[in-house]
């Protein structure tokens, strides 16, 4: 590291973070990244990784890891929620990998993690730091701490989250809107699921005002993680995104429901639902010298299941721009960052919302061209899964030095 390498303080040791800490270290670039938790622990749940992430894994090293705890799935199915007919099916093992240059995995959101900080080995990383305090000190950044520690920094990176205290800075007052949905989720060994078809399948079980998704997770696809979307409540109390929810009022939401449904909601005793929360489309990703990363900038309904993918795009391509940016040049690097990064994650966000109808359409004539948009699912969102983050992100940082 020279003496003129900005130093770049990151808040948030989650998905965004890490990989944003891991990309610039394998570029030479050193991070202070803090995290509020003393401990990284993310408990009970999973997340879905498509190729846009996955061969942004693979480059930075960690794929095989991941690999290793992952289930690819076989199939991507659509299913009527009481039939459980098929309403449109996809080969995913096999074929996504071979159009798209990456695989789509299922994994656990703790093996995604270990991988994560253990490519990072620790170096830099900040355990039990919560930014409470956030000061433009004119070309640097005072960052205040919880526990008393004070630093500065050249670049502030707000990777804190959907209800990111760096986006209330930049955007002087953005918070988090609700999307009037909320969640039930639950990990529950296949082997419980005695009528569940295609256990190794992703699989969307759509119906009046809610849907189930589920995919096998684990190494060899021995649990199945499952994601249940609900209409309602209408407005949404509670301080943070999690309420107690009993076990009746679960099964009544999915009453009727096909027998592989009511097995996965019945499986799992003490519920919590999960309110979704989003972020509007912001207007401005960076002010002074911070920027946005992932949730922070973006959160998103999970219906295409892009929030984790889209934010480990998001850490390469700043990790990429500031490994070509020059010591005058961060508010340049920072608008390029927005130029690229915002429209996509935007349209996504958009996107992910328009699925939420879709998905929860009650029974009748509408059926027919949901089912016709479901059989297009691959060619019509292709530009998902095919995006590369790090060849745009080497384009634009090309085009900056011959402009
Ligand atoms: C139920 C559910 C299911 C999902 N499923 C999928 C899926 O299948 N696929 C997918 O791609 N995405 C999925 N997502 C979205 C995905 O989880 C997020 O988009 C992703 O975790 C965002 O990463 P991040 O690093 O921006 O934020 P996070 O992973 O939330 O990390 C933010 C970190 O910042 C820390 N932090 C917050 N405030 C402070 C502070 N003041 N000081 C210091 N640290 C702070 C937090 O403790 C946290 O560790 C899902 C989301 C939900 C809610």
């Amino acid at each position: 590291m020279s003496a003129r390498d900005p130093r770049i303080a990151i808040i948030g040791g989650g998905i965004g973070g890490l990989t944003l800490a891991i990309a610039l270290r394998q570029r030479g670039i050193a991070a202070d990244a803090y995290e509020q938790v003393p401990h990284l622990a993310e408990i009970g749940a999973a997340v879905a990784l498509s190729a846009n992430s996955t061969r942004e894994l693979r480059r930075l090293g960690v794929l095989d890891q991941v690999t290793a705890a992952s289930c690819e799935p076989t199939e991507l199915i659509y299913r009527d929620w009481r039939t459980g007919d098929r309403v449109a099916a996809h080969p995913v093992r096999n074929s996504y990998q071979a159009r798209f240059g990456a695989p789509y995995y299922g994994i656990h959101r703790a093996d995604l993690q270990r991988a994560l900080s253990g490519a990072l080995g620790g170096a830099g990383l900040h355990l039990g730091y919560r930014l409470s305090g956030l000061q433009d000190q004119g070309g640097t950044m005072r960052l205040d701490f919880d526990n008393g520690h004070v630093a500065e920094a050249d670049l502030v990176v707000g990777a804190d989250g959907v209800r990111s205290m760096v986006r209330q800075w930049v955007t002087e007052g953005e918070g988090v809107a609700y999307s009037g949905t909320s969640a039930l989720r639950g990990i529950v060994p296949t082997a419980g699921l005695p009528s569940l078809p295609d256990p190794q399948a992703i699989q969307f079980w759509m119906g009046p005002d809610a849907h189930l998704l589920h995919y096998a997770i684990g190494g060899d696809g021995q649990d199945v993680n499952y994601f249940a979307v609900m209409e309602g409540p209408r407005e949404w109390h509670a301080a943070g995104s999690v309420t107690e929810m009993d076990q009746d009022e679960a099964r009544a939401a999915f009453t009727g429901w096909h027998p592989a449904v009511t097995e996965m909601v019945a499986a799992v005793p003490h519920h919590k639902r999960w309110g979704l929360f989003v972020v509007r489309p912001l207007l401005r990703w960076h002010r002074g010298r911070a920027v946005l990363l992932g949730d922070s900038a973006h959160a998103m309904v999970p219906h295409h299941g892009q929030g984790a993918n889209t934010t480990i795009e998001d850490a390469i391509t700043l990790a990429e721009l500031l490994a070509h940016v020059e010591p005058d040049g961060m508010d340049g690097m920072m608008a390029r960052y927005q130029g690229l990064r915002r429209a996509r994650t935007r349209k996504i966000q958009r996107s992910s919302w328009a699925t939420n109808g879709v998905l929860h359409l009650p029974d009748g004539p509408d059926l027919a061209a949901r089912d016709r948009k479901m059989a297009r699912f691959p060619q019509d969102f292709a530009w998902i899964h095919e995006f590369d983050a790090l060849q745009s992100a080497r384009q634009a940082a090309r085009t900056a030095a011959h402009a």
